[in-house]
């Protein structure tokens, strides 16, 4: 097995899995792990869920792919479903969370031509993750990231996030034209939005007619214990790029859009070879069939908070641990200290983990945890988590 001709864009751990049941995944070596990364939350049905493997395998035995010229009867049945839970009116679909903001952006700046605004800017948040093609990196709050791949987009305005007065002053900002933002900021560290915030910045995009653009790639399809984490607030975006948890596996990204956002585009404004086919299509139909018959939604919120108070309780007073913060099976742990080598730990120890921010260890469980992997979980984090902070600080 050698690396040698892949582009070193990655440093990967040195495991490979074989294969995965539910939670659970062996490497190749047989040894067991469990997952409490589902791939970057993406596989919300765990692994080798029956009905998915079953609609992806029927669906690649009748047809894969057709492109965007014909219909696509399965893609418009994903359509009405996803924007029957989102309250959304329609969706294009793409095949990355990039390409979803992508469209988005493209949505926010051609709106802002048809009503008149010469150069459209788009407000953006500092941490915020939004991808990593030329534009979405240029929304991303990340300097890690963009650095060396200046120039860098323009069109965007960058402020301080879940910070209302921030957005009031640019209230009067002539060539603003949506508000892009994530309601749990994922890469840049599990932080969360007041919903208040939220439900004021709805208001002050209805105001001053600015799209307001929840990029919920990483929270959406159930992750924090509602379909959408901005419904917490009650609230309803005009523009939602979709992707990691859609198709459960299958690269599938959308992004929806209502009302005026839902008429921007018309026929040869935007495209993809791939996006939406039949394949992934049916695999996102099966993914939200299956949230919904297993009651997912629920069970992402009751795992979330079991986890969340084990750790509270297992980590109490424990000197270097920040915050633990999240929402449903999105959960964060700020230490007082860069955290990368406890992703090598966790695997010693039959744990899949994240770490982000430098400072953040992620949990992005897969939402059919049960209740003994959720304690399991906790059983294996803690004391990796005390050893780490119980040792002399490195450098
Ligand atoms: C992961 C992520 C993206 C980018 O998705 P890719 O599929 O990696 O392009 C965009 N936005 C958010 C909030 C994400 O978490």
């Amino acid at each position: 097995m050698t690396a040698a001709h892949l582009m070193k864009t990655y440093a990967p751990q040195p495991v490979a899995f074989a294969r995965g049941e539910g939670a659970w995944l062996w490497d190749t070596e047989g040894r067991r792990y469990l997952d409490a990364l589902s791939g970057i939350a993406v596989n919300g049905l765990g692994h080798a869920h029956p009905a998915l493997v079953k609609a992806i395998a029927d669906q690649a035995a009748r047809l894969i792919h057709t492109s965007n010229l014909f219909r696509v009867p399965e893609q418009e049945r994903l359509a009405e479903r996803v924007c029957g839970l989102a309250g959304m009116d329609n969706a294009f679909f793409c095949n990355s969370g990039a390409e979803a903001n992508e469209c988005a952006i493209k949505i926010a700046r051609l709106h802002g031509h048809q009503t008149g605004v010469q150069n459209p800017s788009i407000v953006v948040m500092e941490k915020a993750w939004h991808g990593r093609t030329l534009a979405t990196l240029s929304a991303t709050g990340s300097r890690k990231a963009q650095a060396g791949f200046e120039p860098l987009m323009g069109g965007f305005l960058r402020v301080p996030y879940n910070d209302l007065g921030a957005i009031e002053r640019l209230s009067e900002h002539p060539s603003v034209v949506a508000i892009l933002l994530e309601v749990l900021q994922g890469e840049g560290g599990i932080h969360v939005a007041d919903l208040d915030y939220l439900r004021r910045l709805r208001e002050i995009c209805d105001r001053r007619q600015w799209l307001l653009m929840i990029d919920e790639v990483q929270s959406g399809i159930g992750r924090t214990g509602k379909w959408f984490a901005h419904q917490w607030a009650g609230i309803v975006p005009d523009v939602m790029p979709l992707a990691k948890g859609l198709g459960s596996g299958v690269p599938i990204g959308a992004c929806l859009a209502r009302g005026v956002a839902a008429q921007v585009f018309k026929p040869g404004n935007h495209g993809t070879t791939f996006g939406g086919g039949p394949l992934v299509s049916v695999a996102g139909l099966a993914t939200l069939e299956a949230i919904e018959k297993e009651d997912l939604l629920g069970n992402a919120a009751r795992q979330g908070e079991a986890i969340r108070r084990g750790l509270e309780a297992g980590l109490a007073g424990i000197a270097g641990v920040k915050e633990i913060r999240g929402k449903g099976l999105m959960i964060g742990i700020e230490l007082d200290r860069p955290c990368g080598e406890l992703v090598g730990r966790g695997l010693a120890a039959g744990l899949v983990i994240n770490v982000t921010a430098d400072t953040v260890v992620r949990l992005l469980p897969p939402l059919v945890f049960g209740d003994a992997e959720s304690r399991e979980l906790v059983d294996r984090l803690v004391p990796l988590l005390r050893e780490f902070l119980a040792a002399p600080r490195a450098g």
